[in-house]
């Protein structure tokens, strides 16, 4: 199938506003696709380049496409940035100079389907010296055999950044319409897949039946139960019934653990595969869990060597990507197993077991006392005071604070379902000031994004991490991206593609999860997940808070850990 078909859509997409029509345009679309293009078409349409859990990386950044462009259109580096600062979207950018180029490089438009996603994987595959100049090759290649239009979705495919509007959920539904199969059920093949397009072929070609049918399988990684907040037990208790397992929340990253006999696989809450970067935790998984076919949802957590005490997340985050130099990491940044949930056990699944009983299920394979691998610390309670005391001995140990769970339910992949809550300290709120900031892209293009924060001390200001979440799209609902852009633009000092240096003017209220030290910033230190309360234009610039303040806090923050 020509890719020219697949742009099309893709318009019609962008040019449509509701969820309904982009359904129907998206199932009309399939009924005419053949199955030896589905899976392609299903990636594609998802703006992805492979399967979700593919751990392939096209490896394709912004400078490369802007080379790429380059070569193509014979335009200098230096306008095709000057106009990507106007529009902010690289695609845009990329439709706009190639519809102005001359007729006589007319071009060939005999792009494939196929041919988008083998180039595209071949991008991946490139390595080694020259892989910048082999890649701007191939992208040229690409843009030299497409229309404008195509070239817009070709940069926006390769950077994974499609703005179709059409998300996951359109997609599953127009899948459902297509083959006439409820929504559920696609959704249920999604979640223990993760592979939309793998859905969509079966239903295209077993229909229904070949969808039941389908089971968790080690190996391939199933999306992960998410759960809740609660600021409280009462209210907890309330929403998953008591007596609940209140269990220890681990301050580490999220783990699936996958065995199959000989084959053990390592996955990351966002189905990342990490198997190579941690040999240590294969080495306790084949001495410390006693079975051969399992699929385990844990926590990896770092610990001192020495004092054996817990570290924060951000002290072994560093694991997670490093490619290199694994052995020293390994004694450098040890890390632990707990493990709370079991989803397959000795071939059968366990999702729709009662949590009690898969509980008891991970214990019969965990063997004791072993320091690398155990099972989450747990209380069974429906005594409130209790439950207190054992989230203050859980913030005393080290850990962030509590999960409390559901003991009858099953395990819900994917959702954000209330079967579990956690409760955690909730950090004092700062009130900083805002130093830089970027032009956003697409339809935020007018508006500033990702804001430089900053505390002070003196008369100086120091920079303390980014923040873009918390503002407001619309008016009248709190802080909008319009209002602090507003407000921000007189006080621009310096602009350098999409970022902006800003004087020190306004002061907004951060609430954040954690104060961490980070050589990122100028205080020394950095805000994990921060996000804007509220504007406080009732204070000003001598009200912001003070870097040993904020020290001060992350000692307290500290004597937990
Ligand atoms: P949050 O990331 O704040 O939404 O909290 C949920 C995360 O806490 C999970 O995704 C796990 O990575 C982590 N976690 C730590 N300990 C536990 C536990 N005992 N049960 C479930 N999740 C836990």
């Amino acid at each position: 199938m020509d890719y020219s078909r697949l742009v099309r859509i893709y318009e019609e997409l962008s040019n449509t506003a509701g969820r309904l029509e982009k359904r129907d345009i998206i199932s009309n679309f399939l009924s005419s696709v053949h199955e030896k293009n589905l899976v392609n078409i299903i990636n594609l349409l998802q703006g992805q380049n492979f399967p979700e859990w593919d751990s392939r990386k096209i490896g394709v950044g912004t400078q490369i496409i802007i080379k790429a462009l380059a070569n193509t259109s014979g335009i200098s580096i230096g306008d095709i940035d000057k106009l990507w600062a106007d529009i902010g979207d690289l695609g845009k950018v990329a439709e706009k100079i190639l519809s102005n180029k001359k007729q006589s490089t007319l071009v060939s438009n005999s792009l494939t389907i196929k041919g988008v996603v083998d180039r595209n994987q071949k991008l991946a595959e490139i390595e080694g010296s020259g892989t910048v100049s082999k890649k701007i090759d191939v992208i040229s290649e690409l843009l030299s055999s497409t229309d404008a239009i195509g070239a817009k979705y070709l940069v926006r495919l390769l950077l994974e950044d499609l703005r179709t509007g059409a998300g996951i959920g359109v997609i599953r539904d127009a899948i459902s319409e297509t083959y006439d199969i409820e929504k559920s059920k696609i959704q249920r093949g999604y979640d223990l897949t993760t592979d939309l397009a793998r859905v969509a072929y079966i239903a295209k070609i077993d229909g229904e039946n070949g969808l039941d049918k389908l089971k968790i399988s080690p190996g391939s990684p199933v999306k992960v139960m998410l759960f809740q907040k609660s600021e409280t037990f009462e209210g907890a208790f309330d929403k998953v019934g008591i007596p609940a397992a209140i269990e220890y929340k681990y301050d580490g990253f999220r783990l699936q653990i996958h065995r199959n006999k000989s084959k053990i696989k390592l996955f990351t809450r966002n189905l990342e595969d990490v198997t190579n970067q941690f040999p240590d935790i294969i080495e306790f998984v084949k001495r410390d869990i006693d079975s051969e076919s399992f699929v385990i949802d844990c926590e990896a957590i770092g610990y001192d060597p020495k004092t054996k005490v817990w570290k924060p997340f951000q002290e072994i985050s560093q694991r997670i990507r490093r490619k290199y130099d694994i052995e020293n990491m390994i004694k450098e940044v040890p890390v632990m197993i707990l493990a709370f949930d079991i989803l397959f056990l000795n071939g059968k699944s366990l999702l729709s077991i009662p949590f009690s009983d898969r509980r008891k299920n991970l214990k019969s394979i965990l063997k004791s006392e072993t320091l690398a691998v155990d099972i989450a610390k747990s209380l069974h309670t429906d005594d409130i005071s209790k439950a207190q005391k054992f989230y203050e001995s859980a913030l005393d140990a080290g850990a962030e604070g509590v999960m409390v769970k559901n003991l009858a339910s099953i395990y819900k992949p994917g959702s954000r379902v209330g079967f579990g809550l956690k409760i955690k300290p909730v950090m004092e709120s700062l009130d900083l000031t805002v130093v830089g900031a970027e032009w956003g892209t697409g339809k935020r293009a007018n508006w500033l994004s990702s804001f430089t924060l900053a505390c002070k001390q003196g008369d100086e200001f120091f920079e303390i991490g980014k923040m873009g979440t918390g503002l407001k799209e619309k008016e009248n609902d709190g802080l909008s991206f319009n209002q602090i852009t507003n407000l921000l633009k007189p006080n621009i000092l310096n602009e350098e593609g999409r970022n902006v240096t800003i004087k020190p003017s306004i002061v907004i209220e951060i609430e954040y999860e954690e104060i961490q030290k980070s050589p990122t910033y100028s205080s020394g230190f950095a805000l994990r997940f921060p996000r804007v309360l509220r504007l406080r234009d009732d204070l000003n610039l001598s009200d912001v808070d003070n870097l040993s303040k904020i020290e001060s806090l992350r000692n307290s923050q500290r004597a937990r850990n």
